[in-house]
């Protein structure tokens, strides 16, 4: 039990840490995405195309963000490491390379095939 605490805080730490590089990248795109258009018209397509990739980005982040505060919230009611689909505690190593993984590899795979 406490090993499992151990291993909640760090994990902790880890998401917070990563979460405020999220937010912080978000902050730039967006930035990036609102400066105004440059009136050169050959310019402004090169920029409108990094606008969409930019907003791309900032998607991904978006959804590493939401992930992780699912894991933050989990974290808070105890709840962390059980899988979101069958209720089985995900294993100390999967939780260590993904701590924000809601699904246990069996229904991971599953939800992948699915898709
Ligand atoms: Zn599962």
């Amino acid at each position: 039990m406490t090993d499992q605490n151990a291993l909640i805080l760090e994990l902790k730490e880890g998401l917070l840490v990563r979460r405020q590089e999220l937010v912080d990248r978000l902050e730039r795109i967006k930035a990036d995405i609102s400066k105004p258009l440059d009136h050169d018209f050959a310019e402004q397509a090169v920029e409108q195309e990094n606008g969409e990739v930019l907003e791309a980005l900032g998607h991904e982040a978006e959804v590493e963000i939401r992930q992780i505060n699912h894991a933050l919230i989990s974290m808070e009611e105890g709840s962390y490491g059980a899988c979101d689909e069958c209720g089985v505690q995900i294993p100390e190593a999967r939780l260590k390379v993904a701590p924000y993984s809601s699904c246990c590899v069996k229904c991971a795979t599953n939800n992948e095939q699915k898709h």
